[in-house]
């Protein structure tokens, strides 16, 4: 399959191919031509596999070719749960559309909102935005929603995890009619359902979550250990490894500070970002990291979510995440478009009732491997599989 074959256009596949694509993954040759039609589209895809690309690439091929730079009237518009990701989404917008007449934005909170009111008298077709600030923007009459075209929800199951469904609600009541709705989740659950059979009526619906989950080319691996001796395994696994590069995911904030702290006293230099940091300070350190000056990157969910770091070799589950999925989206940020990646989970006692479900999620249980003077004295069994917490039989 080609992207031509797609059917878009050439100024778009040259654009794809200075970005070092050569062929469609499997999500933007299922998506593409749906979303070409302007039908709307419900997909089950995660981070890694070139979701972003087959939601961008149909919009810039419908939107190419009318008139364009509208003052405060946007044509497109981009949901996202976290500003990283309204932030990365833009990036690939702009690669995508650099032989174009396009114009995009990335509008979030905790930055000032004078600057992107400017550039929206300036006219952008199509905004990648979080939720909250839209409704601001929106209320001030600072952005129109009369020509918009298409409506994107990226990343649907967390941004109803943070808390956004109101605020999508009020969004969808403000959109036109007929606008065409595409809706993209790692994971169908009920709550995203329940959106789409409300919001996004008559939607085709493609999946490909599950064979992601079990990317082969992902090894994955647990290591038990009593979570007092967790920072010092992980130092020692770095060393003894020489492990460079390595996003290590963490439950809290707090964690993230003291983690830090505690490998800086073994001589490893490690950032963290998460909510509590300004925004600049966490693209600052997303930035060295991306960029090879920082090697150990400590973040906590929400912060990392749908961060693209192009070659990750490898992840780290400092702690279990809570839901399973949220192991899968993690685990998703190495091994992208074929490379090799390498997931290590550090698993303790308390994490039993995670490493169940998640296992459960994958369908096996994950491969042990003992670090010699790390044996832990509470002992973690061994997973059930199909293991349903009670609280959660209904759902
Ligand atoms: P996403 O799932 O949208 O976060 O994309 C994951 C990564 O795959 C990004 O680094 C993209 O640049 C890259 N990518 C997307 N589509 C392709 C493709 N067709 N060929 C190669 N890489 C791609």
């Amino acid at each position: 399959m080609t992207f031509s074959k797609l059917g878009l256009s050439s100024p778009i596949v040259d654009a794809l191919n200075t970005q070092g694509y050569d062929s469609p993954t499997s999500i933007q040759t299922k998506a593409i031509p749906i979303a070409l039609q302007g039908k709307n589209l419900i997909a089950a895809a995660q981070t890694g596999t070139g979701k972003t690309a087959s939601f961008v690439l149909p919009i810039l091929e419908r939107l190419k070719d009318s008139e364009t730079k509208k003052k405060k009237r946007i044509r497109a518009l981009i949901l996202t749960p976290t500003r990283e990701l309204a932030i990365q989404v833009n990036d690939s917008i702009k690669a995508y559309a650099k032989n174009l007449n396009l114009t995009s934005m990335a509008m979030f909170g905790g930055v000032d909102e004078k600057p992107q009111k400017q550039a929206l008298i300036e006219g952008v077709d199509i905004v990648v935005a979080t939720p909250g600030r839209l409704i601001d923007l929106y209320g001030q009459r600072a952005v129109y929603f009369e020509e918009v075209e298409t409506l994107v929800l990226d990343e649907a199951d967390r941004m109803l995890d943070m808390g956004f469904i109101d605020d999508i609600n009020k969004i969808i009541a403000r959109l036109p009619e007929d606008v065409q709705n595409l809706l993209f989740s790692a994971t169908l659950s009920n709550p995203v359902r329940e959106l789409a059979r409300t919001a996004i009526p008559h939607a085709e619906e493609i999946a490909i979550a599950k064979q992601a989950a079990s990317k082969p080319n992902i090894e994955q691996w647990i290591t038990t250990v009593d979570k007092d001796k967790k920072s010092a395994l992980l130092s020692h696994l770095i060393k003894d490894n020489e492990w460079k590069k390595t996003l290590i995911f963490i439950e809290t904030k707090h964690g993230a500070a003291k983690l830090v702290s505690q490998l800086e006293k073994r001589d490893i230099k490690a950032e963290a970002i998460h909510g509590g940091r300004s925004q600049d300070a966490r693209a600052q350190v997303l930035n060295d990291f991306k960029e090879g000056r920082l090697d150990f990157l400590i973040a906590t969910g929400v912060a990392a979510r749908g961060i693209d770091i192009e070659e990750l070799p490898r992840v780290v589950n400092y702690d279990l995440p809570f839901p399973a999925d949220e192991y899968v989206h993690r685990i998703g940020r190495t091994g992208r478009a074929g490379a090799q990646g390498e997931a290590i989970s550090l698993v303790s006692k308390d994490d039993f009732k995670n490493l169940c479900m998640i296992e459960s999620r994958l369908d096996h249980l994950l491969e042990r491997r003992v670090i010699e003077g790390f044996e832990p004295r509470k002992a973690v069994p061994i997973s059930i599989l199909n293991y349903v917490p009670k609280h959660k039989r209904q759902s």
